[in-house]
């Protein structure tokens, strides 16, 4: 029995999380929760799957539950970023998966790893901002406590799996190209929230859906795949892969190229996370080739879509730059859903926070919560004077 924690777990991939404990619930147990604002969801799961310690970062979300007398009994919910970090070392867990969205999931993984326990991380900020302190190593490495979540990790994981670090040539990083591939910078200087909501492939959050339609999700994946992988960035490529059947592959020195395939549901490398090294019966019917059609690659577009490059600008300069970008990024997607900043916006305020930031090595967490605030306050401040 895999005993696990699960932070974010009112989220895309924490409800699916769920969905997967609740198939192999004779494999899997969770031990604790943790989640924002849906404390009541949170609730209901942890008396129907026997949790007793929950955590919100939500003060408010809290009280309204207490008042409403919606705690089971026997359940304590705790309350604070405090709180939710706790459950990552929670002596009784084996695994923690990282659900939690943006850079506030840094603490956690960092944390988990600390305590020595599993990593099955899909909060790719993590790695994006920290990732100089959290991987030493390939995650292949047999010391290795993360396993990646991300779909397009989770296959390269698999690709890699029996295979020499010496002998890869590249990584090829796919993407879907979001809502708005083929789309011109004209056609999208007045793109609404809405559209950008609509992805082709894959059902997820809103902030990871605004990064896909931008590339910006592709790019933070580049950085993910640098330190996931031990990868330097001119051998981490990306292609477009429109139907998102291919969800990444891995090319070797004799020109082998080794794809990863399967049904777009994210099911499948939440589940392959936790079930690692064995493998289990499938959580959603398998791909059908004979209905599949065609699969179409094309190169990414990183003129019309900045963000991909500007990404992987700031993994190659490396140091606190990528935490001070993914900070500008994560205010300027909260602009654009909330109205206050354009479609094109985001690449431009991402752009004018990497320009301002005075790059250092990274030293510590500390440090890298400093370099967040800071590039947080440069990006309100370009969003309020433009
Ligand atoms: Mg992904």
């Amino acid at each position: 029995m895999k005993r696990i924690v699960i932070l974010g777990c009112t989220g895309s991939i924490g409800e699916q999380t769920l969905d997967v404990v609740r198939r192999h619930s004779d494999k899997l147990q969770i031990v604790g929760l943790a989640c924002g604002k849906r404390v009541d969801v949170m609730l209901q799961a942890a008396e129907e799957l026997g949790v007793k310690v929950c955590a919100t970062n939500s003060a408010n979300a809290a009280d309204q539950a207490k008042a409403a007398g919606s705690i089971p009994e026997g359940v304590s919910l705790e309350v604070g970023d405090d709180a939710v970090s706790a459950l990552a070392v929670l002596p009784e867990a084996d695994v923690v998966v990282n659900a939690l969205v943006g850079a506030a999931g840094l603490r956690a993984s960092y944390a988990t790893l600390q305590a020595g326990k599993v990593l099955a991380l899909a909060n790719k900020e993590s790695l994006v901002v920290g990732g100089d302190l959290l991987c030493k190593a390939s995650c292949l490495e047999p010391s290795s406590l993360i396993r990646p979540i991300d779909s397009e990790h989770g296959a390269i994981f698999q690709c890699l799996l029996g295979e020499r670090f010496e002998e890869v040539e590249a990584l090829w990083v796919t993407a879907s190209g979001g809502p708005f591939r083929g789309r011109t910078r004209d056609q999208l200087a007045s793109a609404t929230p809405e559209e950008a909501l609509a992805h082709p492939t894959w059902n997820m959050g809103p902030k990871i859906t605004i990064d896909s339609s931008t590339l910006m999700n592709k790019g933070l994946e580049v950085i993910e795949a640098h330190h996931l992988f031990a990868m330097p960035y001119d051998r981490i490529r990306v292609v477009v892969q429109p139907q998102s059947a291919i969800h990444s592959m891995v090319e070797f020195s004799d020109g082998s190229v080794k794809a990863h395939l399967g049904t777009t549901d994210m099911r499948i490398p939440i589940q392959f996370a936790l079930s690692y090294p064995d493998r289990w019966d499938a959580p959603v019917a398998p791909l059908d080739f004979t209905q599949l059609g065609s699969l179409e690659f094309a190169p990414a577009d990183t003129d019309t879509f900045r963000c991909l490059a500007l990404a992987r600008a700031a993994g190659q300069e490396g140091g606190t730059l990528p935490c001070a970008m993914n900070a500008a990024n994560e205010v300027a997607v909260a602009a654009f859903l909330d109205k206050r900043l354009s479609y094109l916006g985001i690449a431009d305020c991402v752009e004018a926070v990497m320009d301002a930031h005075h790059g250092e090595t990274v030293t510590s967490i500390e440090q890298l919560l400093e370099v967040d605030a800071w590039a947080r306050r440069e990006a309100d401040n370009w969003i309020s004077w433009t």
